[in-house]
C-alpha cells in the first residue's frame, strides 16, 4: 500500500474505544487503520511517530464567535483559527451574530466566505442566523450549508434580534419541511429585562447583581417553552451552552420522550463557578452566568450520559477595555475566549481529574458535534474515508495558559492560569500538519468551507 503520510505507533481514539493502530493518509483522508504489525507492507512519503501519544479526532467546536467580517477589533478568521489549530480544533462552525451583517441570507452567506476564504488555517462551517425577518431564507440558507439556524430568545448584542416564541413556533415549522437544526440561546428575556432593569433602577450594578438578574428559572423557562415546540413542529431543536443541571434536566427528560432535542455545555461551565466571577471579576462574566460549585459538579452527569452530546468553546472574544467594570457589571462585555484551551482543559478535567476515558472527549467534542451539525461522515472520527483531521496528544504532558501562549488577537482569557496534563502537539486537517512544534504550518487559506452534508 502506499500512502501520503504515515502515523505510526499511537493510539487511536474513537467514542468507542482506543485501539493501538497507525493510521495511513491518501490524498488528505484516513486510508486504514493498520494493526501495528500490518504497516510493513506500507510505504509512506511522511511518517510521524506519535509513540506514547493519543491519536484522537479533531475537535469540532460548534459555537465559536470569530467576529469576521465585522467585528474585527475582537477577534478575525486569522487569529481565531491560529488558535483553533493551537488548541486542537480542526472545524470551527462559526457563529452568524458578531458578523455585519449577520448572516442571515444565502448571499451574506457568499460574501462571508468571500471575506474570510484567504484567512482560516483550519475547516469551517456557518450557522445561520434566524432574525425575524428572514423566514422565508431559511431555504436558501440550507441549501447553501449552513449546519444550523441561531435564536436568541434572551437579550442579545444590537447587531442581532431577540426573537419571540410565536415567531420560533413559525421558524420550527419552516425548519420541519426541510429537516433543518435550529439553536438556541435559551434565557427568558422578560425575566432578565425585569432583573436588570429593576438593578440598575436601585443603583445595584455589582458582580453579584449580574449573576442575580439571569437566574437558572429564566434558563428552564426559555427551554422549556422550546421543547414544547419542538415536541408541536417536530423540528430539531439544539440547546446551545446549557449552564445548569436543572436545565440539562428538563432536556434529558424531553429526549427520553424521544423528541428531537440535542444539546451542547461549555468547558467554563465545567470547569469555573460564580465565585470566579465575584472574586476575579469580568474576565468571566458570559451568558448564561457561571453557576454555583454544586451545579457546576452535577452538569458533568450529564456530559457524561450524553445529554449534553457536544462540549464547545462559546468562543466569545473581546477588547480588553470592552470588559472594563467602571460602569458596572452590567456594561461589561460578557464572553469567554476559549476556542484554544477546549480540549486540553476538556481532556485534564475529564481524563485526569475525573478517571473518564479519553473516548468520551472524542465522542463530547467531534463525534457527538459531526453528527448533530451534520458533519458526520467526512468529520467526526478517525476512521477510512473521513477527513484525516487527527490531533497527536501527549496525555501527559503538562501546560500552562499564559497570555503569551495565546494565539487570540486579544490575549485576555479565563483560562490565563489554568494548568493541567494533555497536549495537543501536532495537528492535522485533511492530512496537513496546521500547528506543530509550537507553530502554524500552513498559510492562511489552507481552511476549507465545510457544508452540511445530512439533514
Ligand atoms: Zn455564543
Amino acid at each position: 500500500m502506499d500512502c501520503d503520510l504515515l502515523v505510526k505507533n499511537g493510539r487511536v481514539v474513537s467514542a468507542e474505544g482506543i485501539d493501538a493502530a497507525d493510521v495511513a493518509v491518501k490524498d488528505g483522508r484516513v486510508a486504514a487503520l493498520l494493526a501495528p504489525h500490518v504497516r510493513d507492507g506500507v510505504r509512506a512519503a511522511q511518517v510521524l511517530d506519535a509513540e506514547g501519544r493519543l491519536v484522537m479526532p479533531g475537535a469540532i467546536d460548534v459555537h465559536a464567535h470569530l467576529n469576521d467580517p465585522g467585528f474585527t477589533w475582537r477577534e478575525d478568521f486569522a487569529h481565531g483559527t491560529a488558535a483553533a489549530a493551537a488548541g486542537g480544533v480542526t472545524t470551527v462552525v462559526d457563529m452568524p451574530l458578531q458578523n455585519e451583517p449577520a448572516l442571515t441570507d444565502a448571499a451574506i452567506f457568499a460574501r462571508k466566505f468571500e471575506a474570510v476564504r484567504d484567512e482560516a488555517l483550519v475547516d469551517y462551517a456557518f450557522w445561520g442566523g434566524l432574525t425575524g425577518d428572514n423566514l422565508d431564507e431559511m431555504r436558501a440558507l440550507h441549501d447553501a450549508g449552513v449546519t444550523a439556524f441561531k435564536v436568541f430568545l434572551g437579550p442579545v448584542s444590537p447587531d442581532y434580534r431577540t426573537l419571540t416564541l410565536g415567531v420560533v413556533r413559525e421558524a420550527l415549522e419552516v425548519a420541519s419541511s426541510f429537516g433543518g437544526l435550529v439553536g438556541f440561546h435559551a434565557e427568558d428575556y422578560s425575566i432578565i429585562r425585569h432583573e436588570e432593569e429593576r438593578a440598575v433602577w436601585e443603583g445595584r450594578t455589582g458582580r453579584i447583581d449580574f449573576l442575580r438578574s439571569r437566574p437558572v428559572e429564566a434558563e428552564r423557562i426559555a427551554v422549556a417553552g422550546v421543547i414544547e415546540l419542538a415536541r408541536a413542529t417536530g423540528a430539531r431543536v439544539h440547546i446551545c451552552h446549557v449552564s445548569h443541571p436543572r436545565v440539562a434536566e428538563l432536556i434529558r427528560g424531553a429526549q427520553a420522550e424521544g423528541l428531537p432535542v440535542t444539546a451542547e455545555t461549555c468547558t467554563h461551565y465545567l470547569v469555573f463557578d460564580e465565585t470566579d466571577v465575584l472574586e476575579r471579576g469580568m474576565l468571566f462574566k458570559c451568558a448564561p452566568p457561571l453557576r454555583d460549585a454544586a451545579a457546576r459538579e452535577a452538569l458533568w452527569d450529564y456530559v457524561v450520559d450524553g445529554t449534553l452530546a457536544c462540549v464547545a468553546s462559546d468562543h466569545s472574544p473581546c477588547a480588553p477595555r470592552e470588559k472594563d467594570e467602571g460602569e458596572g457589571a452590567f456594561k461589561a462585555w460578557g464572553g469567554i475566549s476559549g476556542i484554544q484551551s477546549l480540549m486540553s482543559v476538556f481532556f485534564d478535567r475529564a481524563v485526569h481529574r475525573r478517571g473518564l476515558s479519553p473516548s468520551l472527549v472524542a465522542a463530547r467534542l467531534s463525534e457527538g458535534p459531526a453528527r448533530i451539525f451534520g458533519l458526520w461522515e467526512r468529520k467526526g472520527a478517525v476512521r477510512p474515508g473521513a477527513d484525516a483531521d487527527l490531533v497527536i496528544l501527549d496525555p501527559d504532558r503538562e501546560w500552562r495558559i499564559t497570555e503569551d501562549s495565546l494565539q487570540y488577537l486579544n490575549r485576555i482569557s479565563a483560562f490565563v492560569g489554568l494548568e493541567g496534563r494533555g497536549v495537543p502537539e501536532t495537528v492535522l486537517v485533511r492530512g496537513q500538519v496546521v500547528w506543530g512544534g509550537g507553530a502554524v504550518r500552513v498559510s492562511p487559506g489552507y481552511g476549507e468551507l465545510v457544508r452540511r452534508r445530512t439533514p
